[in-house]
């Protein structure tokens, strides 16, 4: 049985591989281990690395790469350690990784260090921030990309990648969108949520912003107070900056019609962005599930700002006024499901996986040249 390594540090990155891996785990070809590391495995965050228990897998690693206080180069290089050694141990046969963040830097790095095979999730995407070098980096260390769509393809033979390396498989994590069976009772009740109507507000520091962020989250929390609306604030990354976003939010914790949470299980927290009024804030799931969802979104400042999709959502700038505003904008209407999708993400991934394709991709990376 060849063996595949997942590694993943945030909830944002489990709920885009968690269909991936359900159908390896599935299968009698292939064994699957998880190496969960990062903000899963921080109290503080809500230690999101139970959510990966409760979806029943079995071969988990858990690993804390991090202090009290999270430093992000600190984290990258404790990463490298734990997970070259738990690689060293495991001998995969495929590493998978996702995304734009240190743990996936990471876990691209100790493959092709080890000579291991690296899978990459969502390559040539952009965002419009320090994410953008991350993930490109990611892209360049790997030598399989499962990419969402032809513009991500492009974007990655820009980049010097072959294109026979590359696969559209979509967005895996659409494909829970369209399974997720919790009702909106169940969701509320979990949670002990009361309101009728509520938004859903999440603000993630923007690094190369650090200066203004604690100016932003006041402006931020602000506007929220002052529109009188109830609210579900899920709390941000831990990506520099996002203490202060932390500190703003103290003002909220007495208010009857704030709800605050590190984190919601994603199966739940679609559920309730489902039902929704809006969701506001700069979180990629303003562009990516409420678009889906036909849920209003308000996306705030430059954290999106190079995403595809921002002609779907209201824009705004990060004072109190805009944003204030922008919520008075949103009217209430029927949502409707966007897309429909013919053929899974999991099921694209594990028919590529199994027809061996993966495994006759060289380690020995060539950069390819645009004709010029
Ligand atoms: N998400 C979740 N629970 C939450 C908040 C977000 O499962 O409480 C999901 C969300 O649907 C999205 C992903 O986590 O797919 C990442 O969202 P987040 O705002 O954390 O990060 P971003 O992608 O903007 O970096």
């Amino acid at each position: 049985m060849k063996k595949i390594v997942f590694i993943t540090g945030t909830r944002a990155d489990f709920s885009k591989i968690k269909s991936l891996m359900i159908e390896i785990e599935k299968s009698n070809e292939f064994e699957l281990f998880i190496f969960v590391t990062g903000m899963h495995m921080s109290k503080n965050f809500g230690y999101t690395a139970k959510e990966i228990y409760k979806s029943g897998f079995k071969n988990i690693y858990e690993f804390i790469n991090h202090d009290k206080y999270y430093q992000m180069p600190a984290a990258l290089a404790s990463t490298i350690d734990g997970f070259s050694k738990f690689v060293n141990e495991i001998e995969p046969d495929l590493i998978v990784v996702h995304g734009d963040r240190i743990e996936p830097l990471a876990g691209a790095l100790v493959g092709v260090l080890n000579n291991i095979l690296v899978a990459h999730i969502e390559g040539g995407e952009l965002s419009g921030t320090i994410d953008d070098s991350i993930r490109h980096s990611i892209s360049k260390l790997a030598q399989i990309h499962l990419v969402n769509d032809e513009l991500a393809k492009k974007r990655l033979i820009q980049l010097g990648e072959d294109k026979n390396s590359i696969f559209i498989i979509g967005s895996p994590d659409l494909d829970i969108l369209s399974d997720n069976s919790i009702s909106i009772e169940e969701a509320k009740a979990y949670y002990d949520i009361t309101f009728k109507n509520y938004a859903i507000a999440t603000f993630h520091p923007v690094v190369t912003e650090l200066e203004f962020i604690k100016e932003q989250s006041e402006k931020f929390v602000n506007a929220l107070i002052k529109s009188k609306k109830n609210y579900i604030v899920i709390y941000p990354n831990n990506d520099l900056g996002f203490e202060f976003i932390l500190k703003s939010y103290e003002k909220l914790q007495n208010l009857s019609y704030f709800k605050i949470f590190p984190s919601l299980r994603f199966e739940y927290f679609i559920t309730l962005l489902k039902n929704a009024d809006f969701i506001i804030g700069n979180s990629s799931c303003i562009l990516k599930e409420a678009v889906f969802l036909g849920v209003d979104g308000i996306n705030i400042g430059s954290r999106q700002q190079k995403r595809n999709g921002l002609n779907k959502v209201m824009q705004s700038s990060y004072e109190s006024d805009e944003i204030l505003k922008a919520i008075q904008k949103v009217k209430k209407k029927e949502k409707t499901i966007h897309k429909k999708i013919k053929e899974k993400s999991s099921a694209k991934f594990i028919k590529l996986l199994k027809s061996g394709i993966f495994f006759k991709i060289s380690k020995q990376k060539m950069f390819k040249d645009l004709k010029i």
